[in-house]
């Protein structure tokens, strides 16, 4: 069978532990045998950051902006206890930071569904996008403890010596106080990265805030929204068929509970943080949540949500064969393929990522998927089919039940 070709690389970024193992094993597997893979490969290993003084992270991120899209596998975070494990060097910034800082972007979450697992909210019929603004606000607060009465102002020098103050509160005896900040750059960003995704995934986007308590901070969040809306997206929405719809914080949560999903929620910062916990966990599983991080140039970074499945790795070493899910690691490439695809006019290689993507949800509705999912999966739970027996695989046997029907 003659491969598939690509005209342009994408940037892969490889990562460590559990999903290092598993990234090769699908590439192998599920990738090799049907793509002329084209890629630029930069090794992210907690190792190779240690060994270059993280530059390989900047050096990545950077291919990703030259090229346009990058596909990366999940990567440990230094901490004390990995520096005396790994004996590392130094503690490095996370490199996900890192590419953020650089591609200046907003990260999506979203949940891949299967048929044999059922959302907790019942009326769930198509996956809720989390869009995060991922700078500034309580992430990047100023905090205080007040010993006692006093008066706490919010003092603003301009450059040129001119002061505005505000008063917080007038203390009358022990209390705490926070200062939070954004930038307008930074929220424009945000929403010009939120409506490239929707136009892209055409998926109604929703925004929602508290401006009604926060006038000014969160009033500012609404009328950027609104003003990138009007100017730069109004005609590109319209043809893509979604609209863009502002609401309270409190009335977006009670819709996203008592509606069907199929949207782009867009969310501040602590927001998205919590929401994107919550709809990970109510659509299934950890394993099944994809993340894609768009700029607002339009450059797309396809990653897995989860981490690097630490205590699996560990097990594996010692010669065990996990049953660690590859669901959200093949999405990632899928993704990035697609993407890759998109941009140069390749037909062919759009159409095989599609059908990777269908391979894998089918394997699943078969009912062979990895432990994670058969405990969750299944006719018990209301979902599936009850004619369908779940058969609980390790990792390589699942992706060799997805290569089987990649291959007919
Ligand atoms: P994690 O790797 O996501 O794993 C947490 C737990 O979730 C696992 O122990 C496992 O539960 C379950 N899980 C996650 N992915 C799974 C999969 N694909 N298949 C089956 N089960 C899965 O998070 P962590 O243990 O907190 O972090 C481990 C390392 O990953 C850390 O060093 C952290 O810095 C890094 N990390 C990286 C990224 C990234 O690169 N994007 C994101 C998060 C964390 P059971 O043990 O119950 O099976
Ligand atoms: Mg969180």
């Amino acid at each position: 069978m003659a491969l598939i070709g690509m005209k342009n690389p994408v940037a892969e970024l490889d990562g460590d532990e559990m999903t290092r193992v598993l990234w090769a094993v699908v590439k192998e597997k599920l990738i090799l045998p049907f793509v002329d893979l084209k890629t630029e490969y930069y090794d992210l290993s907690l190792m190779n950051r240690d060994a270059t003084d993280d530059a390989v992270s900047a050096e990545a991120a950077a291919a990703i902006l030259r090229l346009g899209v990058g596909v990366k596998c999940a990567t440990i975070t230094s901490n004390a206890a990995r520096q005396e494990e790994y004996g590392l060097r130094k503690l490095h910034p996370s490199p996900n930071a890192t590419i953020r800082a650089i591609l200046d972007g907003t990260v999506f979450r979203r949940p891949i569904t299967v048929s044999c697992i059922r959302p907790s909210v019942v009326t769930w019929k198509a996956p809720i996008v989390i869009g995060r603004h991922a700078y500034g606000d309580v992430y990047k607060a100023a905090e205080m403890e007040v010993e006692g009465p006093g008066r706490v102002e919010l003092v603003y020098t301009r450059v040129d010596g001119v002061e505005r103050r505000v008063t917080v509160a007038d203390f009358n005896g022990p209390g705490i106080v926070q200062g939070i900040h954004n930038l307008d750059e930074s929220i424009r960003n945000f929403a010009r990265s939120c409506f490239i995704y929707a136009v892209q995934e055409k998926l109604p986007l929703w925004f929602a805030a508290k401006d009604t308590i926060s006038k000014t901070y969160d009033g500012r969040f609404k009328a950027l929204f609104n003003e990138v809306y009007e100017r730069e997206f109004r005609d590109r929405c319209a043809e893509a068929g979604i609209s863009y719809f502002y609401t309270l914080i409190d009335d977006a949560v009670a819709r996203v509970v008592k509606g069907e999903g199929g949207f782009l929620w867009a969310c501040k910062n602590y927001d998205g943080d919590v929401m994107s916990d919550m709809i990970a966990s109510a659509s299934g599983s950890l394993a099944m949540m994809t993340s894609v991080l768009v700029s607002p140039s339009g450059v797309f970074e396809y990653e897995a949500a989860h981490g690097t499945v630490q205590q699996h790795y560990y097990r594996w070493q010692k010669g065990e064969k996990t049953s660690t899910n590859p669901a959200a690691l093949i999405f990632a490439w899928t993704g990035a393929l697609s993407k890759r695809a998109e941009l140069d006019g390749t037909a062919e290689l759009a159409d095989f990522a599609g059908r990777l993507e269908a391979a894998v949800l089918r394997t699943i509705e078969e009912g062979e998927m990895t432990g994670d999912l058969a405990k969750l999966a299944g006719a018990a739970r209301g979902g599936g089919n009850p004619a369908v027996s779940i058969k609980p695989l390790d990792s390589w046997e699942f992706i060799g039940a997805v290569a089987a029907r990649l291959s007919v």
